[in-house]
This record gives C-alpha cells, structure tokens and sequence, in this order.
C-alpha cells in the first residue's frame, strides 16, 4: 500500500516536471493576454531601436509581446546613483528580446537582474601569474554576463549601441549572446542545440570562422566582425551575434556558411530589418 503510493506520488512529480513548461506558459499567457505596450512606449522603441520600426507587424507584436514578459518577470537595479526609468527599461528588455524573438518563453530563464551603471564603471578583477601570486586591481568595463543571471550594462553604451544601428556594436545583443551561450552550464561559444547533426555543423563552420578571424587579426587583414571576436570562442558568439542582427548584408557576403548557421539558430534573417 506504501509502495504503491509513492509510486503514484513519484509518477505525480515526473508528468508535474514534464508539464512545468506548459502550465506556466498558459499562466503567464493569462497573466499577461490583456497588457500590451502604451502608444508612448511603442514610440519610443520607434525613435531609439531602427530595427523595430522596420519589422513586419507579425514580428513586432511578437516583440511586444516578449518585451512586456520580459518586463515583468525580470528584475532591473539603479548602480552609481543613476535614476533607473520606464524607458531605460524597455529599451534593454527591447534589444534583449530580439534575440529571442522566436523561442518561447520562459526567455532566458537563467537571467535574474539586469544592473545598470550610468555608463563605463570599474570592476575588481585578480589576475594569477605563473609562479602562483594573485594580484588585484580593477577595469574599466561596459558589461558583464554572469553564469549566476545576472547582467550588468553601462546605460550609456546601451543607448550608443541603438543609436548606431549599423556599425555592429551593441552591448545588450553582446551580454544577452553570452546568456544564451550560459544556458549550457558552460561557457563555450556554443549555446544549446537540439541535435547531434546541429552541434556537428557547428563545430565545423563556427571554428573554421573563429580561426578565420583570429588569422585576420594577426595579419591585420580587415574582417566585418571586430577583432574583439578574436579573443576566445565565447567572445567570437557574442560579437558574430551583434555583426549578424546590425551588419547582415555584409556578414552574409563575406561568409554565407557562418551566416546561415546563425539564421537558423535564431530562427530570423536580419536582413529584412535593414
Ligand atoms: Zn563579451
């Protein structure tokens, strides 16, 4: 009798677990059905985010959509005394969602808080040279993506990276890259994939482009992703993330492979923005 009824009490906690995505999905579907963006927010995201004037209506109420989630379910903190504001936020949770723009929700469910400085802020950092000794000091920086779900931004380098839509530089489409990229448990420059055949043409064309790039640099020989790519594989994700979604014209000439792999990770063709 004991037996049976920890079976059906562990029976009741796997289809609990494999449903857990679903219920919550149809809660928050409810939760958040009847709200949708003010005229005012709408025409901020028109005057500070190109790429959200440009989208088809479909696109742009998916958008919507993601942002107001996004909005609700994840927590934004002041640093350094800046007055955090409506507008701020939807600004981030705008850009942060557009990279998400066709997964479902919950969107990036590792990320907690997003904790904004008024701009460049210094950072503690501790380097360990060969023979052992730490030493400690501290760096200039515009943003970090902890493992944890925390997101730190420069407010100003985020209103730069919308202001210039096209040079490839956007610090939200960076820091939230290296979120999905940390979904894995591990961060590799590879995020989650749905099969082995995936992870294999990954491998193959994100190395030969990562290799591609680090030989550029080296050489000095100009190539459409930064030479901050060129740091580690993880970087190389974050920085083609932001060349993909400002530069696609230019990426896909310049390598149509490292270009299609991106399309059908994101499950969008930027091109249509532009
Ligand atoms: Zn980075």
């Amino acid at each position: 009798m004991v037996n049976a009824l920890l079976l059906l009490i562990l029976a009741a906690f796997v289809v609990l677990y494999w449903c857990w995505p679903e219920l919550q999905r149809t809660y928050w579907q409810r939760k958040y059905n009847h709200v949708a963006l003010t005229s005012h927010e709408q025409a901020i995201l028109k005057r500070y985010m190109p790429i959200y004037f440009k989208m088809t209506d479909v696109d742009r109420s998916k958008l919507e959509r993601h942002i107001i989630w996004f909005l609700n379910e994840k927590r934004f903190l002041a640093r350094d005394g800046l007055t955090l504001t409506a507008p701020m936020k939807l600004l981030i949770a705008a850009d942060a969602c557009l990279l998400v723009l066709n997964k479902p929700w919950p969107l990036y469910k590792n990320v907690k808080e997003i904790l904004l400085y008024p701009s460049a802020y210094y950072a503690p950092q501790s380097t360990r040279d060969n023979a052992g000794l730490v030493s400690y000091h501290t760096s200039v920086r515009q943003g970090e993506s902890w493992p944890g779900g925390t997101l730190v931004l420069s407010w100003h380098d985020v209103l730069q990276g919308n202001r210039l839509p096209s040079d490839g530089h956007n610090l939200v489409f960076h820091e939230f890259a290296h979120q999905l990229d940390q979904q894995t448990g591990k961060t590799t420059g590879t995020p989650a994939l749905s099969s082995k055949a995936q992870y294999q043409k990954w491998a193959e064309v994100f190395n030969r482009a990562f290799t591609q790039l680090k030989s550029h640099v080296a050489y000095n020989i100009p190539h459409v992703i930064d030479s901050y790519g060129a740091t580690n594989e993880a970087e190389f994700f974050a920085v083609i993330t932001e060349t993909f979604i400002e530069k696609p014209l230019q990426l896909k000439q310049f390598d149509p492979q490292i270009y299609q792999l991106l399309v059908d990770y994101y499950q969008f063709d930027p091109k249509a923005w532009h």
